[in-house]
């Protein structure tokens, strides 16, 4: 009986990745509907594992937005990669506790060595670097502001920022993560304190606008804690100017944050890396696994040049933590958890399998499917709005510009339609509404663009039609 269970499972880990092409990249459900077939799980009478397991598969596969579908053009989700996977049952499986080293060496000595490369491919040196993987690039961020806090005031971990009788400012652009709204509030800086500074019309930071914001705000008693620079913004893909930001931050004293949630994988691609030039000044970066190198959620990485701050920002002691088992790096003592999955052991087993260099071929394959994606929709009457190496592309359509439409509209009815999903954005600044489209899986091919740009096609002419007939009645 169980042989035939874990059969089924591997089964739908082979199958479903084969057939998702054909499968609607998403389905309109109401709740109500879902908890109508849920209500057959009491949580009182045992079910056969078989059963559930069978149960399970239909939900998840019916009622979803199939992120790892190639025509899904969303936020930065993946398609995951088999070896991904693969990693992620084998931590299940074996569940090491990464709190310490001295608990789970082969899992820690995996991470690191992954780790070490990356923090390299940065420009940062593996040996001064403190690295660790994280739930996520929210995670990495607070963990970014906690270390700039330690450095900056290292009497605040005692006394609290009310101690040191400081107003902390963080600088970032209105299109920076929102992430940092809660991290203000985590970590007791307050939302006062992040300063937001104007975008160029290429939605990048506006560098003018960061230098006098630090000016005027100098003047009203504030100390300039942190610049962040974000590599990649998640509205429009747009890179701010690094080596600019890096050095404001070291005129004014601030730490360096670079968020390259989603952007920091095209450090891998010779082509791209350019582009993110300036990262390597950085004091701290945020990088995610878990977006563009296609592992499975949740994987993020931190990298900081400042081991010692990290350690004023997470380093504790417990009489369960003996001193002699304790090592340096030890992540309960460098990050914000305690019981730590082996969150790396997917990441190496993908790196591992495809090399470095492959990575870096795979993310420029799909920055090629967002320039031809570019291509396609300018060929199709649509206008191009943003301006960004990066496969994600904004656009707008005459007629949204005429206000005929709403980019809103056209993207729910693309996603209605179930063949291709997009979003829509309000890029920063209060500009109007426009769809987004951004390439992040690996599988998505030529055929698969010209499937959006047609049912971006179908979706207009079925919006017009429908807003004439609003018209017609309305106008009586
Ligand atoms: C996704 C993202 C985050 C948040 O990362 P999570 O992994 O979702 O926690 C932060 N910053 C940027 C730029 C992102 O794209």
């Amino acid at each position: 009986m169980i042989d035939d269970v874990w059969r089924r499972v591997v089964e739908e880990i082979r199958s479903f990745p084969a057939e998702i092409r054909d499968l609607p990249v998403s389905r309109v459900a109401a709740p109500s509907e879902l908890r109508t077939r849920l209500a057959r799980y009491d949580l009182e009478s045992p079910v056969p594992i078989e059963e559930l397991v069978d149960g399970v598969c239909r939900l998840m596969r019916t009622y979803a937005v199939h992120v790892v579908h190639p025509r899904y053009f969303g936020l930065f989700n993946p398609s995951v990669r088999g070896a991904g996977i693969i990693g992620d049952t084998l931590a299940a499986l074996y569940n090491p506790q990464l709190a310490a080293w001295s608990h789970a060496p082969a899992a820690q000595e995996l991470e690191r060595l992954v780790l070490a490369r990356f923090a390299d491919a940065l420009g940062f040196d593996p040996a001064t670097t403190a690295s660790n993987f994280t739930t996520g690039g929210a995670e990495a961020n607070l963990s970014a502001v906690l270390a700039a806090v330690a450095r900056r005031y290292p009497d605040a971990g005692r006394s609290g920022l009310a101690g040191v009788r400081a107003r902390p400012a963080i600088y970032l652009s209105d299109a920076a993560h929102h992430s940092f709204v809660k991290i203000a509030r985590m970590t007791g800086v307050g939302t006062d304190a992040l300063r937001p500074v104007r975008t160029t019309e290429r939605f990048a930071v506006d560098i003018d606008d960061l230098r006098r914001r630090i000016a005027s705000d100098l003047e009203l008693g504030y100390e300039p804690l942190l610049v962040v620079g974000t590599a990649g913004t998640t509205a429009t893909g747009a890179i701010d100017p690094l080596p600019e930001l890096a050095a404001a931050a070291r005129e004014f004293g601030a730490w360096f944050h670079v968020d390259a949630a989603w952007g920091g994988s095209a450090v891998l691609s010779h082509r791209l890396r350019p582009a993110l030039d300036g990262i390597d000044r950085a004091d701290s970066v945020t990088w995610d696994a878990h977006k563009w190198l296609s592992v499975p959620m949740g994987a993020g990485m931190f990298f900081c040049r400042h081991p010692d701050a990290v350690g004023r920002a997470f380093s504790t002691e417990t009489a369960y933590m003996p001193a002699e088992t304790r090592d340096a790096d030890d992540p309960y003592r460098t990050t914000a958890q305690w019981s730590r999955r082996a969150i790396g052991l997917k990441v190496f087993l993908s790196v591992a399998e495809l090399g470095l260099p492959g990575y870096g071929e795979l993310i420029e394959r799909q920055a090629e499917m967002g320039d031809r994606l570019r291509a396609r929709l300018t060929d199709a009457g649509w206008d191009i709005v943003n301006d960004t190496p990066l496969p994600l592309v904004c656009f707008t359509h005459p007629r949204i510009r005429r206000a005929a439409l709403t980019a809103e509209d056209l993207a729910a009815r693309v996603n209605r339609r179930g063949r291709a999903w997009i979003s829509h954005v309000v890029p920063a600044g209060d500009r109007p509404a426009v769809l987004r489209a951004c390439v992040t899986s690996y599988r998505t091919d030529e055929a698969d663009l010209d499937c959006l740009v047609s049912e971006l096609e179908a979706a207009r002419r079925d919006e017009a039609s429908a807003a004439n007939v609003r018209q017609a009645r309305g106008g009586g």
